[in-house]
């Protein structure tokens, strides 16, 4: 299986590089953000529980992050491989996900981790907010409040899979096509034995 974590901070554009990938490599997208905001449209419980932290700029907490992040995992048992997006963003997620894919037999194949600076990511989020309708992406305060979350209790992800030498920084300024293929020139990478 080919598992590959989408790194990077909000705004880096791990969405809209996961659904290109996922076609040219048959693998199936997890997104947390996008699985807890159905569960908001959809006012389930777990919806409901998200939103009060979504909006704050805050993660949502972990046990219930991995419960959901594993029922999603089983819910394709015949898949050739994943990109988590926006997930491990804590080290006991990404402990947490080591565990249940040992379990499954397999490993994270890769981190790609998407570079791009302060301002331009704040620049970006506020223009998605315009657009998207997101309520976390409206308020600047919340945006920083997020980038902050970021850098404090994500990037220890980073060195976390730097450990198990699994870590590729690529850049994530740029034409979105030509950012596609600078990730999968790494992935190539990965598959190709060393
Ligand atoms: P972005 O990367 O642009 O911040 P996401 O759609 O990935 O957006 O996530 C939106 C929000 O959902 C996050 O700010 C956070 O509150 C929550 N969230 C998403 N993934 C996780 C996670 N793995 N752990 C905790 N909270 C999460």
């Amino acid at each position: 299986m080919l598992n590959i974590i989408l790194f990077g901070p909000p705004g880096a554009g791990k969405g809209t590089q996961a659904s290109l990938l996922i076609t040219k490599y048959n693998l199936v997208h997890i997104s947390t953000g996008d699985i807890f905001r159905a569960n908001i449209k959809g006012a389930t419980e777990l919806g409901t529980l998200a939103k009060s932290f979504i909006d704050a700029g805050q993660l949502v907490p972990d046990e219930v992050t991995i419960k959901m992040l594993e029922s999603e995992v089983k819910k394709n048992p015949n898949a050739e491989g994943f990109i988590f997006d926006g997930f491990p963003r804590t080290v006991a997620q990404s402990e947490a996900l080591d565990a249940m894919l040992t379990k499954m037999g397999e490993s994270i194949t890769v981190l790609l981790s998407l570079n791009v600076d302060r301002d331009e990511l704040i620049k970006r989020l506020l223009g998605r907010g315009e657009s998207s309708g997101r309520s976390d992406d409206k308020d600047e305060n919340i945006i920083k409040k997020r980038i902050d979350v970021y850098t404090n209790e994500t990037t220890p992800v980073m060195n976390y899979y730097s450990k198990q030498n699994k870590h590729v920084a690529i850049n994530g300024i740029g034409e979105v096509e030509e950012i596609t293929s600078r990730l999968s020139n790494a992935i190539d990478n990965c598959k190709t034995p060393l």
